[in-house]
């Protein structure tokens, strides 16, 4: 039998030991965690909505209408009107012909990924997807191409080279990065090499483009150039689940072969109902979509000029690189001293020597939220003795990607 204790223990010297924080009362930014009041910068909650009072009024009214639990899955009787008017909502919003609900976004990314392509097919996956899609590929049993991060030029010589069946996967925005990808060359080369395009809008829904309608509407990208867009609903929209929009084929075509879809049971209709009310919010939210920029834009000039190393980055996901995940525990340990929450992001999450902090914004934060925020990492300046190292170990490592195959 394997030795779990031994891989649980080098684990811990390696720095790559995890651990949970227990959060009481609702997320927002003043958060108690483990007991103690911190000031959280690392939720996905970017306009607030997780805990806006219109957004639990909406769901306390929809509950007493629909009840509690979704009961069954949707193909049997789980698929409640509440399901159906989100659903529409969601098209209409990301300007798709229909959208299919998931009950997270990991679960869509596994159905929609292992339902589009399958043994034979060539999958095409950015070097920095998220887990979620990763797992998707190895689902599917396809060939699965790596090609490097935001490579357009090197997919396309992988396309070019490959018969049969294509199917392309990117984040729009990158999880762990914050950049976007570059979405119009993208969908460029599928169209040029018949190659189907997924795009996992996942932390641009909400957040960016017109009304918050994602990175893909940011470009005016149409449903023919991106025909599968995944989103979530966990992160900017506040509340629960996650869906894919496209054209009524593919959408018909996953609701038949989408196991991740069939085999699990509808999410609480209140909750759409709760959802369809945060999409009014979002559509309103230029405001806190200014809000939140500013932040970024404020931090990004400030946290630099202390000499931190950050990344090219316009969102508000604002990782700080430090490269070793020892140094990048510590920082995270000395800002929480001092009543700031900010994780440390560790490989397998990020390739290995790329260890970071990762901050991100939400509306609800103010300026003094920030003003707290830097004037913590600079007392901890000090910590980062070795950045330099970091950054070029994580150069190289940007700069060497394998085209594995698996699957
Ligand atoms: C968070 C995330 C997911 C998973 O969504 P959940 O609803 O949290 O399961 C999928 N893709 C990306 C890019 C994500 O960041």
């Amino acid at each position: 039998m394997r030795n779990f204790i031994s891989e649980l223990e080098q684990r811990k010297k390696a720095g790559l030991y995890r651990v949970r924080r227990q959060v009481s009362g609702p997320q927002q930014p003043a958060l108690t965690a483990d007991g103690k009041e911190l000031l959280s910068f690392c939720s996905n909650d970017y306009l607030g909505l997780a805990n806006h009072s219109a957004s639990i009024e909406a769901l306390r009214v929809a509950l007493s209408d629909t009840g509690l639990g979704g009961a069954a899955s949707h193909l049997i009787c789980g698929h409640h009107e509440a399901h159906q008017q989100l659903e529409e909502r969601l098209a209409a919003f990301t300007g798709r012909s229909s959208a299919l609900l998931f009950s997270t976004g990991y679960m869509a990314n596994l159905g929609v990924i292992s339902a589009l392509a399958g043994r034979g097919d060539t999958i095409f996956s950015d070097q920095l997807n998220h887990a979620s899609i990763i797992d998707g590929c190895i689902l599917s049993r396809a060939t699965v191409r790596r090609y490097p991060h935001g490579d357009v030029a090197s997919l396309e010589a992988m396309l070019a080279e490959t018969d049969g069946h294509k199917l392309v996967v990117t984040d729009g925005v990158f999880s762990m990065d914050g950049d976007v990808a570059p979405l119009r060359a993208l969908a460029k080369v599928c169209r040029e090499h018949d190659a189907l395009l997924v795009v996992d809008d996942a932390h641009g829904f909400g957040v960016l483009g017109p009304q918050g309608r994602g990175s893909v509407a940011e470009l005016g990208l149409s449903e023919e150039e991106v025909p599968v867009l995944v989103g979530t609903l966990g992160k900017a929209a506040g509340t629960s689940g996650a869906f894919v929009a496209g054209p009524e084929v593919l959408m018909d075509y996953l609701l038949q072969k989408a196991r991740t879809y069939i085999y699990t049971t509808a999410m609480p209709p209140a909750l759409a109902l709760a959802t369809c009310n945060n999409l009014d919010l979002i559509g309103q939210g230029g405001e806190r979509r200014k809000h939140l920029q500013s932040l970024t834009d404020r931090f990004r000039q400030e946290a630099a000029a202390l000499g931190y190393s950050l990344m090219p980055s316009g969102t508000p996901i604002q990782p700080i690189m430090v490269g070793d995940n020892q140094e990048t525990l510590a920082l995270s340990r000395a800002l929480e001293a001092q009543g700031l929450l900010v994780t440390a992001i560790r490989p397998p999450t990020v390739p290995e020597g790329e260890a970071r902090l990762r901050v991100t914004f939400s509306a609800s934060h103010s300026h003094q939220d920030l003003d707290s925020l830097l004037q913590g990492l600079s007392d901890c300046c000090h910590l980062l003795g070795h950045r330099d190292v970091a950054d070029d170990k994580a150069r190289l490592n940007r700069g060497m990607v394998e085209t594995c195959l698996y699957g």
